[in-house]
């Protein structure tokens, strides 16, 4: 099956404005202005009203989040409350919720133009052991690539930290569950569906002991570390008041400070930590709406960049972002960056489509996706530009992100079209809201 998406209105990419081929789930045929393709095709598909991206990928994320959205308890706080607020209603999840938050939160990550999600999942209370499993079955429904970052929490309210007893594992019963989804879900290689991340939750959660044992699990299996770092400063001055040291210090403790690494947030980091995390090319996936929504702060995306740090983007989870949608990420990247370093052309809608495709890949450690080049999986995202928000766009790529484009009307993951008309073929949004609504109301009721 040969397919062009044939001239595009626009695309992201070098001189491919005769559109692209694609064979055999990858990119066959980049074609110049008025260049048709090679031989024969099968399928022709007419993109002269789209922007054509690379498939948008979403480094930072929590499904079960969505069932609290909004939820009283937790909205208009910062960090350290907002989570002990949602910690008692988060620690009754149950399977079903966590099936019916994923469906949910893949379906509205792929109607945004994302081709591969990365769920960082840390809620095993009892009875949700089987939680990763659960995910990969729902995203290989809808078709997503999906790394599942498996979180751990080991430490508790009995060791004066803030997670209730429910949600604390035992090190041993985490490592084990590690190896087990390594084993049964870790594809390595181009053209990966399935990846798993080791991702114990958060410093306050750990112990030095899992983040070690980790390490080295993620070399022997050739797979990612991936941790929140440095969202507040209460975490920064507890790392120094405890440890003696600050938390990028802490990551080199425990054997993580490498390429192998990329961590959520990453803001309150000092420009000697910077130059740290660059020299040792550790990735930093970058949340600008749950950093604005919980006010944690900026990411210092331009040192850790000239530092050589890999940034990515990412939406965090619903309780704190609200919707899962990596164009909105992007417009808001643009927008806090801006804000953040008083410079309108030193952060451009370039930059952050470059974040949310190239440096999201590159978090994930992959090259077969993230760029529109020969080769490369063809993985793409397709926006119309037909809503009023757009009437007069002059630079189609920059209108899509600066008039807030948030609604993909095609996605293709590994050559397979995965959205079609805006929406996953064969779904029924309505009555998953109900559905997903209704466990959400439960959940919440049950704290
Ligand atoms: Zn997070």
């Amino acid at each position: 099956m040969r397919s062009w998406i044939k001239t595009p209105l626009a695309i992201l990419a070098e001189d491919a404005g005769g559109g692209l081929v694609v064979e055999k789930g990858r990119i066959a045929e980049i074609l110049k202005p008025g260049q048709v393709p090679s031989k024969p095709v099968d399928e022709v598909f007419d993109a002269s009203r789209h922007v054509v991206l690379p498939g948008l990928i979403n480094t930072h994320q929590h499904f079960f989040q969505n069932l609290t959205r909004a939820h009283p308890l937790g909205i208009n706080k910062q960090l350290a409350p907002w989570l002990g607020a949602l910690y008692p209603v988060w620690q009754n999840l149950e399977p079903e919720m966590l099936r019916l938050a994923a469906r949910v939160a893949i379906a509205e990550l792929m109607m945004s133009g994302a081709t591969t999600a990365v769920d960082h999942q840390y809620m095993f209370p009892p009875g949700m052991q089987h939680a990763v499993d659960i995910e990969f079955e729902e995203a290989e429904k809808l078709g997503i690539r999906l790394v599942v970052a498996r979180g751990a929490t080991v430490m508790g309210q009995a060791q004066g930290r803030a997670a209730p007893a429910r949600m604390v594992e035992a090190e041993d019963d985490v490592l084990a569950d590690f190896e087990r989804i390594l084993a049964r879900y870790h594809h390595r290689g181009e053209g990966a569906m399935r990846q798993v991340a080791l991702a114990p939750t958060a410093l306050l959660a750990v112990s030095d002991r899992l983040m070690m044992e980790s390490a080295i699990l993620a070399d022997r299996h050739d797979c990612r570390l991936h941790t929140h770092l440095a969202e507040s400063a209460d975490e920064v001055d507890w790392c120094h008041a405890n440890r003696g040291y600050g938390t990028v210090d802490w990551l080199e403790e425990v054997g993580w400070l490498s390429n192998r690494t990329w961590v959520a947030h990453g803001i309150h980091f000092s420009d000697a930590e910077c130059r740290k995390l660059g020299r040792h090319g550790v990735g930093i996936c970058h949340c600008p709406t749950s950093n604005a929504i919980l006010a944690s702060g900026l990411c210092k995306t331009r040192e850790l960049e000239a530092a050589g740090a890999v940034v990515g983007l990412g939406s965090d989870g619903g309780a704190s972002a609200g919707a899962a949608n990596i164009m909105e990420e992007i417009r808001h990247a643009v927008m806090v960056n801006r804000l953040h370093y008083g410079d309108a052309a030193g952060t451009t809608h370039l930059d952050a489509l470059r974040w949310a495709t190239e440096g999201s890949a590159a978090c994930l450690g992959r090259s077969d996706i993230g760029l529109i080049a020969l080769g490369k999986q063809a993985d793409l995202s397709l926006y119309k530009l037909d809503e009023l928000r757009f009437s007069g766009v002059q630079d189609p790529i920059a209108g899509l992100v600066l008039s807030g484009g948030h609604r993909a009307d095609r996605v293709m993951v590994g050559g397979a079209w995965r959205v079609v008309d805006g929406v996953p073929p064969g779904l029924d949004i309505e009555r998953l809201m109900a559905e997903h609504s209704a466990l959400a109301r439960s959940l919440s009721r049950q704290a």
